[in-house]
């Protein structure tokens, strides 16, 4: 079993200032992913998944702010580190794969000079050993003819292909940690699909931890051994793949679960979640899911904190409040 900390992220509070009033769009955050382990955060739009995920690529910028609590990435807290430190980091040690692959390509380059300047970066290689690498790296992501690929613009590429060009330019300094948000959203179910067979294999070939950013549980279910469940801001739920998905104990994660069509609910009308997501300028006073819950208690207006429930897993809810002592 692996058990070294790789990301260790404690009460991370990022909060945004806004005219209306301040938003906690992460509120209180705490998880950690194994050196080579792979961990999902799902959670609908606005629970505060990807902010928690740019908040530990420190690429929220104003209004947004860090309010409190620690990133530890291989034990050295990056709120503390000074731009050119992380910048040794970032793109290194810690890479990110965007929703959308046009967003990090540049359409006047090919693809194959930006991901071999992703390279130079950080690594002194002479142009011709790039390129070469790049090759190796477009063949590791599965893009056909890489020779030829290289030199193609972006717009040349289908989605899927850029995707993999972006998977590629993510990998190409080994790093210890890669973060992907939301990588098949922008694409059609096809290309998810391969997608998603390619971070799979990935998974087995190189030792790179996965960080998965998802709104689907059976996409981070397919990756991830861990899944953190987000809702407001906060975490409702903490447990292994099986525990999550075969027996999910907080009602958010029940009716996330619940809101996954199944063969077998051919032609019946699909279950979702009751009402909307809250404005977060607004949130509920307790927990944030209590507008929502079909279980809500009078005491659910008092927040919920994360508590462990004694099976490995972890929950924000009161109907497990003091489960672990039981
Ligand atoms: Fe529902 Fe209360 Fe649990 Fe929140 S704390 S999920 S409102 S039962």
């Amino acid at each position: 079993m692996i058990s070294d900390v790789l990301l260790r992220v404690d009460d991370l509070q990022t909060h945004f200032r806004t005219r209306a009033g301040l938003v906690r769009a992460v509120d209180g955050v705490s998880f950690t992913v194994p050196a080579g382990g792979s961990v999902g955060i799902v959670g609908e739009s606005g629970s505060g998944k990807s902010v928690t995920s740019l908040s530990i690529m420190r690429l929220v910028g104003a209004p947004g702010f860090h309010a409190g609590g620690r990133i530890l990435f291989q034990g050295r807290d990056i709120a503390e580190l000074s731009e050119r430190e992380f910048r040794a980091i970032r793109g290194k040690d810690l890479a990110l794969v965007f929703q959308d692959p046009m967003s990090a390509l540049n359409p006047v380059y090919p693809v194959g000079k930006q991901v071999a300047e992703a390279l130079q970066a950080h690594q002194k290689l002479s142009r011709r050993h790039a390129r070469e690498r790049v090759v190796e790296l477009f063949t590791l992501v599965g893009i056909p003819a890489p020779e030829r690929r290289v030199d193609e613009y972006p717009h040349k590429l289908s989605g899927g292909m850029r995707q993999r060009v972006t998977i590629a330019m993510a990998l190409a300094n080994d790093p210890s940690l890669l973060i992907l948000d939301e990588p098949t959203t922008a694409l059609d179910m096809t290309i998810q699909a391969q997608i998603l067979d390619l971070v799979r294999d990935l998974r087995r070939r190189v030792n790179t931890a996965v960080l998965l950013i998802s709104h689907d549980i059976g996409v981070v279910a397919e990756i991830c051994e861990e899944i953190v469940v987000m809702y407001g801001g906060r975490v409702m739920e903490r447990g292994t793949v099986a525990q999550i998905t075969k027996d999910p104990k907080h009602p958010y994660s029940v009716g996330l679960l619940d809101s996954i069509p199944t063969p077998a609910m051919k032609g019946r009308e699909l279950n979702t979640i009751g009402g909307t997501v809250p404005n977060p300028l607004h949130m509920p006073p307790g927990c944030p899911f209590q507008p929502r819950c079909p279980k809500a208690m009078d005491i659910c207006s008092t927040r919920p904190e994360l508590e462990d429930a004694g099976d490995g897993r972890q929950l924000a809810c009161w109907l497990y409040s003091g489960t672990a002592d039981r």
